[in-house]
């Protein structure tokens, strides 16, 4: 299959269209179609030159999100079912301004991405994971669901109107898939949505979040590009970690905090903990002990995030007054922490659980 021209950086493009003897202009003018005009065909690229694009058309692949279910939430954070080139399925979420979380005061949009169809790290509470790993997400089809999403939820525009700034101003990626798996792919899409020819959206405006793959958060330490990095923690014992994580088998709490550490220690900036609530499981006063400690060691901060139920799995969301207990206790101990009074939590906004129903429906 050709190589889908969402899949190359600026530099790529150039090499190609020097051979094909087209000036370098061109190639801000397809930059503009793809990332600022959200150009879905070749034919729609009027400006280049006709066998400019049938050139195109025949090297390379344009491939576009087909939406195939959307869910919206009475506070408008809208969920979204993508079908893929080969027929499957990943999902996105768009959240309006939620500036106490990943972002600052002036979030306009969060897209929270996928990476891969399904996942292998099978963590017991999670949908994404719950019927394995199909594949790896290309780079252009992370891509996409940024620019996917933006022609779904934005307002139509006549033609020739100034093209509006960017609706998603914040990625999080922290969809279906276990993003530091897909390495190499997430690296080339996350380059490609940063750059200023491109998405051009902050480095710092781009959350990773891991499981905790210690040699991939090594890697990511570095890069040279300054990505927030969130571990999905959930447990501060490798006691509690174990029940529920497979990955702390292979990369303990120790491991995990060391190459935490690294990150830090490179970046210089904030990392922070994921914390989901499930009820018996890690939501102990208790717990927060070992949370706090671990906290205050990695200059973290704590996002603490009620379980969403899924269905056929037997784990309960702990009672609001058991969540505020937990904040306030780690509060007492000096840690940064907040309490997601849960955004999309009627549309089935965790990740994986949109995609799980409609296969199951499909069944
Ligand atoms: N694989 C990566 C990124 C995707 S998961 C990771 O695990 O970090 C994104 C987040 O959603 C993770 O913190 C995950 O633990 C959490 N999550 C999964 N299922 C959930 C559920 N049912 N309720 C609340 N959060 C959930
Ligand atoms: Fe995979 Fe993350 Fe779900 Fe674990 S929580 S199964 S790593 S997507």
């Amino acid at each position: 299959m050709a190589t889908d021209v969402k899949s190359l950086t600026r530099e790529e493009l150039e090499l190609q269209f020097k051979d094909w003897g087209q000036p370098a202009y061109r190639v801000t003018q397809l930059l503009e179609w793809l990332y600022v005009r959200h150009a879905t065909d070749w034919d729609a690229m009027t400006n280049l030159p006709k066998n400019l694009r049938d050139q195109l058309r025949g090297h390379f692949s344009l491939q576009n999100l087909e939406l195939v279910r959307k869910q919206g939430s009475h506070d408008t954070t809208q969920k979204f079912l993508w079908k893929l080139a080969d027929g499957q399925y990943i999902e996105s979420v768009l959240i309006p301004a939620n500036p106490a979380l990943y972002g600052e005061a002036s979030d306009r949009h969060t897209l929270c991405i996928s990476t891969q169809v399904g996942c292998a790290y099978g963590c017991k509470f999670c949908a994404s994971g719950l019927d394995g790993w199909k594949r790896n997400l290309l780079p252009n089809e992370i891509v996409e669901q940024i620019l996917a999403a933006e022609r779904t939820a934005a307002k139509p525009q006549t033609p020739d109107a100034k093209p509006p700034p960017r609706l998603v101003d914040n990625i999080v990626v922290m969809g279906m898939g276990e993003p530091l798996a897909n390495y190499d792919h997430l690296l080339k899409a996350l380059k490609i949505l940063n750059a200023p020819w491109g998405g051009g959206i902050g480095a710092r405006k781009i959350t990773v979040s891991t499981s905790g793959l210690v040699p991939q958060i090594r890697k990511l330490a570095d890069e040279p590009l300054q990505f927030r990095l969130a571990i999905s923690l959930h447990g501060a014992t490798d006691e509690v970690r174990n029940r529920i994580m497979p990955v702390n088998k292979k990369y303990p709490l120790k491991e995990l905090a060391a190459a935490c550490q690294d990150y830090q220690g490179k970046k210089g900036r904030m990392i922070t903990f994921e914390y989901i609530l499930i009820a018996g499981v890690n939501d102990s006063i208790e717990q927060t002990k070992p949370l706090a400690a671990l906290a205050k060691k990695l200059f973290a901060k704590v996002n603490l995030i009620p379980y969403n139920k899924v269905e056929g799995l037997p784990w309960e969301r702990p009672s609001e007054d058991v969540c505020e207990k937990f904040l306030a206790a780690l509060q007492k101990q000096k840690v940064t922490a907040t309490l997601r009074r849960e955004k999309g939590h009627d549309i089935d906004a965790a990740c994986g659980q949109l995609r799980l129903k409609t296969e199951r429906e499909a069944a």
